[in-house]
């Protein structure tokens, strides 16, 4: 801020500046408020207000701001508003004066009323009212274009409101903080996603109850259209939505009187419906967040903490309220139905479904929407998803659902009939994998890609044994489990392998036998292999390997041991088949293929998961050679692999990962998770390891860091507190004690950035 204008000398200045450019003889006092600014008097009675511009706002931002009153001016709306008194010349604006006594200035007409604040309690006509007038300003604005405005973003901008963000930190208390953080997750869970496909315009920006002008129950004028800009037009609502609630004895009751008003004029569409209570909770975390950077700044400005408090009390409310319930009672809807409660569902599957089937976390969630990087509960509240690696361009991806409606709608069918879409996926999915992996299979799940793969391998090495990796999975087969130490070895497990199955050790650079990440640790682990081999007693036909590992505790193996595990494998005439269904196609960012950072060619490579967003496709990739060993004459066939509907989901998500550059996202977001949760390690004790790549992490947690005791109860706890945080996470590994980090790569900075303040208040409450 300029320093104020002082006082008595000045009012001379200001007098002379109103003759000379105004032709105006009139008498000027100052006014309060956050800007320098004095009415003006002029001797027939006829008033003003002058503003010097001191906070160092572009000429083209008066001029916008001009042209935007006029437009809105000569609609004929029921509302006063601050037009701009040309000079003499004919100008928007004064100009300084040359000593610098004075800094450009604007005389306004002057817009009677009271201001909101001022005036007695609101009752629901003018409440009303108030959504009646905003909404006929923005209609008349609909139509105001400024091509020359430059993309403006502001402090207020609520579509910029993660900006302030960060500086949650700011704030003084814990419980503050955690609401704080709680408003601007449901801004973000909306604003992430549909802001930019929402009706957009210019707006005031800024109906707050110093701006907003009243006469009884009457809204007569808005003042201040300093924070005026493009943005999605129901912002204007949620922002008035976010001063017209303040000390009421039922905001949402409130803010639908004004929501009422608004809706009456300019009719809201689904979507603004949609947004309006998380945008509402965006701008208060904006106040209270600005207030707290505000606060280093300085402490005592008078006009900075004015809405604070008050902001904050509205906060502990829509903290208590479900999303859903405040969306329906603020916009006179119905909530949408969300079917039967978690709690029936529960009793149902009981009943129905298998118990053998685990549900996650001590209070199960009932899902009822997923978008982006966010699932949706039945009472509204957004959770952001860090597990499904499963939908990898996003839940509901926008693009992918429309392939498969339309390729639903026109043809599916099976490859016994030719169709372009098996073809065109089959050349572009393996113009992704090096030479000589060229011939594709197609099925319909990870498990059935890797019996499909066992069956290749052994129909080409005519052997029958495999080497597998402690604590691996692949699959729900009974072949697969009983290839799985992971089932095998886990709860319920037999406990031992069968004989043709040979367990090579788990490359855990961490806790595994050979600690280290360097590559000499490798090359230990890919020797084991060798060993393994030596004692199996009969020839492998192959080695099934993840290029990491995630039932296995988020593992990514040194450096050197694949390398040196397939040359064993090689040596030893049996097959390298690599499992890809859990970190392939971009997720670990440096490479498409996990096995790729490991230089390897893999003989075999096995895909599921994020091959098609959530649709059940799996995919196996050989070379001719391999293949060919398997075409004996019986002929290989599933019904539903392979089929056009699949391959045209399957081509989408490959654009997408291109279009969206989501491999080098995975590797930004995830060399900055990395970074923000090693800086956690020297915080919390309880973090014993942070590993992994791109966008496929681990966090291992141990209650001492010598003995690494594993600390399985703690992580469950976490992974609870976290959701009910809002974050989705879960763990794994043999000891249960391994936190697994693998979003949807669509995540944002924000999120990133948000996990880990929040990851990092909720360590502090897992003591050890
Ligand atoms: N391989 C790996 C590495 C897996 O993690 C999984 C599933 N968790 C599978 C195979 C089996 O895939 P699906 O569940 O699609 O049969």
């Amino acid at each position: 801020m300029s320093a104020p204008l002082a006082a008595d000398a000045q009012l001379a200045d200001v007098r002379a500046l109103l003759t000379r450019e105004y032709g105006i003889d009139a008498t000027a006092t100052p006014l309060g408020g956050e800007n320098r600014n004095f009415l003006v008097v002029a001797p027939d009675g006829r008033r003003f207000v002058l503003k010097f511009m001191l906070d160092g706002r572009m000429e083209q931002d008066l001029d916008l701001e001009h042209a935007l009153v006029e437009h809105a001016a000569a609609a004929t709306i029921p509302l006063a508003l601050p037009r701009t008194v040309r000079t003499m010349a004919g100008a928007v604006g004064t100009r300084a004066t040359a000593d610098g006594a004075l800094p450009r200035g604007r005389l306004l007409e002057y817009v009677a009323g009271t201001p909101w604040c001022e005036s007695a309690r609101a009752t629901p006509a003018r409440r009303r009212d108030l959504g009646r007038a905003l909404a006929g300003l923005d209609r008349a604005l609909e139509t105001f274009a400024y091509p020359a405005a430059p993309p403006r973003t502001r402090r207020w901008d609520l579509r910029a409101a993660s900006q302030h963000r960060p500086t949650i930190d700011l704030i003084d208390t814990p419980d503050r903080r955690r609401l704080a953080e709680t408003m601007f997750h449901r801004w973000a869970a909306c604003a992430s996603l549909g802001l930019s496909t929402l009706p957009c315009s210019f707006i005031h920006g800024d109906a707050n109850d110093e701006n907003v002008l009243v006469e009884g129950d009457r809204v007569v004028g808005l003042l201040d259209f300093g924070d005026a800009l493009l943005n999605p037009t129901v912002c204007e609502l949620a922002i008035a939505l976010a001063y017209a609630m303040l000390d009421t004895h039922d905001p949402l009751a409130a803010g639908a009187e004004v929501v009422a008003g608004y809706h009456a004029v300019r009719p809201l569409n689904a979507d603004e419906r949609r947004v309006l209570f998380p945008l509402v909770c965006g701008r208060l975390a904006t106040t209270v967040t600005v207030a707290a950077e505000r606060r280093g700044i300085d402490p005592h400005h008078p006009a900075w903490f004015i809405t604070e408090d008050r902001a904050w009390r509205l906060i502990e409310q829509f903290a208590a309220i479900d999303p859903a319930e405040a969306q329906s009672r603020l916009t006179s809807s119905s909530a949408a139905s969300t079917g039967a409660p978690a709690s029936a569902l529960m009793d149902s599957r009981r009943r129905h479904v298998s118990r053998a089937l685990s549900v996650a976390y001590l209070e199960p969630l009932k899902i009822v929407r997923g978008a982006g990087q966010y699932l949706y509960d039945d009472r509204g509240r957004p959770y952001l998803d860090l597990v499904n690696n499963v939908c990898h361009v996003g839940h509901s991806h926008p693009r992918v659902v429309e392939a498969a409606a339309t390729q639903m709608a026109r043809l599916n069918t099976n490859t016994r009939y030719l169709y372009d879409e098996l073809t065109e996926y089959a050349e572009r999915l393996t113009a992704t994998l090096p030479d000589p992996l060229e011939v594709c299979f197609f099925v319909n799940s990870g498990s059935e890609a890797n019996e499909l793969a066992l069956r290749l391998a052994r129909a080409h090495t005519k052997r029958r044994d495999v080497l597998v990796v402690d604590g691996a999975y692949h699959g729900n087969t009974s072949t697969l489990v009983a290839m799985s130490p992971y089932k095998f070895m886990g709860k319920g497990g037999a406990g031992r392998p069968e004989s043709w199955v040979h367990v090579v050790p788990i490359p855990d650079g961490y806790r595994g036998k050979h600690p280290g990440r360097e590559r000499a640790v490798g090359v230990a682990y890919g020797d084991d292999v060798r060993d393994v081999i030596a004692s199996a007693g009969a020839p492998p036909a192959a080695m099934f390997v993840e290029s990491l590992m995630s039932c296995g505790g988020q593992i990514d193996p040194p450096p050197g041991y694949m390398e040196t595990a397939f040359r064993h494998v090689r040596a030893a005439g049996a097959v390298c088949v690599v499992d890809e269904v859990q970190v392939g196609f971009g997720r670990v960012g440096s490479h498409f293929w996990g096995f790729a950072r490991q230089s390897v060619v893999p003989d075999v490579v096995v895909m599921g998961k994020p091959i098609g967003n959530g649709h059940p496709i799996g995919a196996v990739v050989t070379s001719r050679a391999i293949a060919a060993s398997f075409e004996n004459g019986m002929e290989f066939f599933s019904t539903f692999g392979g089929n056009p509907v699949s391959c045209a989901i399957g081509l989408a998500v490959l654009d997408v990962i291109r279009d969206e550059g989501l491999q080098a996202r995975a590797t930004r977001l995830g060399d900055r998770f990395v970074a923000g949760l090693r800086r956690l390690v020297d915080r919390h004790e309880l973090i014993g390891d942070v590993r992994g790549a791109g966008l496929f992490l681990g966090v291992e947690l141990v209650r001492d860091r010598s003995a690494l005791e594993p600390a399985a109860s703690e992580a469950s706890h976490l992974v609870n507190r976290m959701k009910d945080r809002g974050i989705l996470l879960s763990t794994d590994g043999p000891l249960d004690n391994v936190i697994k980090i693998k979003p949807p790569l669509v995540l944002t900075e924000d999120d990133v950035d948000m996990v880990v303040r929040v990851l990092d208040d909720e360590l502090g409450h897992c003591g050890i």
